[in-house]
């Protein structure tokens, strides 16, 4: 186990736009902020995670080398701004498969923390869905929804408070921040 501490991010309306079933690289965009926030983190000190589900491939919708495709432009981009990814993780599956790695089910973020040596319950989880929410609440971490992609609208949907809610991932580091120098979080 490691003293460091992770942030596990959603991908699709939280680092980069929204597309429904994204699985054309050219259609990779960052978000606005996302670049600042995410070199926030990493002079925090902060690791960087990727969690997303990624339905698209159980449905058929596209292929695994697409998604590969998207994810290599991803990295493009980020390295382009001077960020370095420490992992991703991808939950292949449809909900009626009953899964333990679709959000919100822990599997992706407790495969993460074996791989990385990490603890869980002082993570950060990001997202833009209640999805993202429960997941960094059924894992004990600091949950925090972010208005980008469907963050608008989720924050209207009943269910569980997230511990955050910001405007975009700039913001999200503003708080992490300021919680990392509050000695009981
Ligand atoms: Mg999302
Ligand atoms: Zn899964």
């Amino acid at each position: 186990m490691n003293d460091r501490r992770y942030v596990l991010l959603d991908r699709d309306g939280t680092i980069i736009e929204e597309c429904e079933y994204l699985c054309d690289p050219a259609r990779v965009a960052l978000l606005p902020g996302a670049a600042r926030g995410l070199r926030a983190l990493t002079r925090l000190g902060l690791g960087l995670v990727l969690v997303s589900n990624q339905s698209g491939l159980g449905r058929g919708y596209f292929s695994e080398e697409d998604l590969w495709a998207v994810h290599v432009r991803l990295r493009q981009l980020l390295t382009a701004e001077g960020i370095r990814l420490d992992g991703s993780y991808y939950c292949p599956h449809v909900p009626e498969e009953g899964c333990g790695c679709r959000k919100p089910a822990p599997g992706l973020i407790e495969q993460a923390a074996a791989e990385l040596g990490f603890d869980a319950r002082r993570c950060f989880v990001i997202g833009d869905k209640r999805c993202d929410v429960e997941l960094g609440l059924a894992v004990g971490a600091q949950s925090i929804l972010v208005r980008t992609g469907h963050g608008r609208r989720e924050e209207m949907v009943p269910g569980p408070a997230p511990h955050h809610v910001v405007d975009d991932l700039e913001q999200a580091a503003r708080i992490i921040a300021v919680l990392l120098d509050e000695p009981q979080v």
